[in-house]
């Protein structure tokens, strides 16, 4: 007799040769690497085995003055100037070159995030690809995006992202900024530098003039010299709802524009006409993809509580089949947790949920000796005033709260300081259009959840942040418009 339980995959692992990891980084300032002025290092690892992969420069003050200095050249001497249709052929040239180099991007950013490669190959390499092509063919046709006829650059953008999609964010950020005609300044996360630094090598192989990209690795000191660098004009963000506040505080009365991309705590409303089977998948997807590293993540599962029985049971058999360890293995699909100070947030927040009264449970699966993991993890019996309930915990770990009619749905759904994300899974169009009405919530999925697109907008409500990104609504963060 089969089992469905029983079968097994034969490891699939994906050959680390195919990425060159170097052993030493410097920053990449005025289309060269170079040596950080301090002469100051840190380490990255590897978040699955613990293994150092390369020594990365830290950038101080002196360094961000720098890179601030060259992206002003730049603007002022080169990128404002060029033709924005050939501003555009830059940035279908990074798009080619991301494309043809998409093996060893998402092996390198398996290595040093911790994802498996499934999600790199097929989810965060070819998005940023795409981001790129979607911004080349606005660059000749931003008089025609609605921000009037003639939308000019703010100038210098300063961009911090996240650990959770390093080239996916630095494609969110960059593709947009140099489609505008603005240069930038980029620090990736400490944990993951190396696809920043990779794609600083496409920079130099797809020709973009010196100065237009520049790439400094640090530390949220780092991240807090470029911010207030005058020499900034714009500052996008993406990161954490607390460090959003510091740099809303910091850009307050200052010349500098700002578009913020913070925390989510996504609600997953199941009503009792659903497609049960394939909202399993969706809760699934919307909670574990990623490690639950996903600001969009539906981290609050609402249940019809008539189907409450039912789902859950469906979706324990689910997660039972959740394949976890080597991200390397193309079989994986929950990778590592990104570092061990992540691992531990995760650990604290969760033993909120016993300490206050909420049943615990996961699959029998045993995590890999080596490396940061967590496994994946429902919450049952939680109420609204539960810590797992109202912090983002950014981890693979659900909370399941019930309602019974509609409107308690959305109650329940709005009762947060986040506005991100939302996901409606029912057989009735008109109840999507009823329910996506009344959510406060940036991005709504209706029968689906976790899909991208670089021509869609995304962005949050309330503590979630300001300003959207993607498609012809991000491109105004990045323009003055002339109306
Ligand atoms: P984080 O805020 O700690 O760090 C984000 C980046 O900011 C890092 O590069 C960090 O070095 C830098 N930084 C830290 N302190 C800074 C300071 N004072 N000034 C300037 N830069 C500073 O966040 P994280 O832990 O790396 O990422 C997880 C968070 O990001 C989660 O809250 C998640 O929801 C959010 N996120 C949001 C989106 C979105 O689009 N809304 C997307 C991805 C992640």
């Amino acid at each position: 007799m089969s089992n469905v339980n029983k079968f097994e995959y034969a490891p699939a692992p994906e050959s680390a040769a195919l990425v060159n990891i170097k052993s030493e980084y410097g920053l990449f300032i005025n289309g060269k690497f170079v040596a950080p002025k301090s002469g100051k290092t840190f380490t990255t690892i590897n978040p699955a085995t613990e293994e150092i992969l390369a020594r990365v420069a830290y950038a101080e003050l002196a360094d961000v003055n720098l890179a601030v200095t060259a992206a002003r050249n730049a603007f002022t001497k080169t990128w404002s100037k060029m033709p924005a249709a050939e501003r555009g052929k830059y940035l279908y040239r990074i798009a080619r070159i991301l494309q043809e180099r998409s093996r060893e991007f998402a092996v390198l950013e398996t290595l040093d995030n911790g994802k498996p490669i499934r999600e790199t190959r097929d989810t965060d390499i070819p998005l940023a690809a795409a981001h790129f092509f979607y911004h080349a063919g606005w660059a000749d046709k931003l008089s025609y995006a609605g921000h009037g006829s003639n939308p000019k650059p703010y100038g210098v953008a300063a961009q911090i992202i996240p650990w959770n999609f390093p080239m996916l964010m630095l494609a969110w950020k960059i593709a947009p900024a140099l489609a505008t005609g603005n240069t930038v300044v980029l620090k990736p996360a400490e944990t993951t530098p190396l696809t920043a630094l990779l794609f600083a090598e496409v920079c130099q192989q797809a020709g973009l003039p010196a100065g237009v990209v520049n790439i400094i690795t640090g530390d949220g000191a780092t991240g807090s010299h470029l911010v207030n660098h005058p020499g900034v004009d714009k500052v996008a963000f993406t990161g954490s709802t607390g460090v959003g506040k510091a740099i809303a505080k910091a850009i307050a009365g200052t010349k500098k524009s700002a578009t913020l991309e913070l925390g989510g705590k996504g609600a997953n409303i199941v009503f009792e006409d659903a497609p049960i089977d394939e909202a399993v998948e969706g809760i699934v997807n919307g909670i574990f993809f990623n490690q639950g590293h996903v600001c969009c993540a539906g981290s609050r599962l609402l249940l019809q509580e008539n189907i409450q029985d039912e789902l859950l049971e469906k979706l324990k058999n689910r997660m039972n089949l959740i394949r976890i360890g080597n991200p390397m293995d193309k079989n994986t699909d929950l990778g590592a947790i990104n570092s061990a100070a992540q691992l531990s947030r995760i650990t604290d927040l969760a033993d909120t949920g016993d300490i206050e009264g909420a049943i615990r449970w996961s699959p029998n699966c045993t995590l890999p000796t080596k490396g940061f993991w967590y496994p994946p993890t429902i919450f049952t019996g939680v109420s609204q005033s539960h810590r797992i309930e109202r912090e983002e915990i950014f981890g693979p770990v659900l909370s399941v709260l019930t309602f019974r009619t509609p409107q308690e749905a959305i109650d329940k759904a709005n009762n947060t300081p986040y506005g991100l994300s939302a996901g409606i899974w029912t057989d009735k169009g008109s109840r999507i259009l009823w329910t996506a009405k009344r959510l406060r919530a940036g991005v709504i999925w209706a029968n689906t959840f976790n899909k991208f697109d670089p021509a869609s907008p995304f962005g949050g409500y309330k503590e979630s942040g300001w300003g959207r990104e993607g498609g012809r609504h991000g491109l105004s963060g990045y323009l003055k418009g002339q109306y």
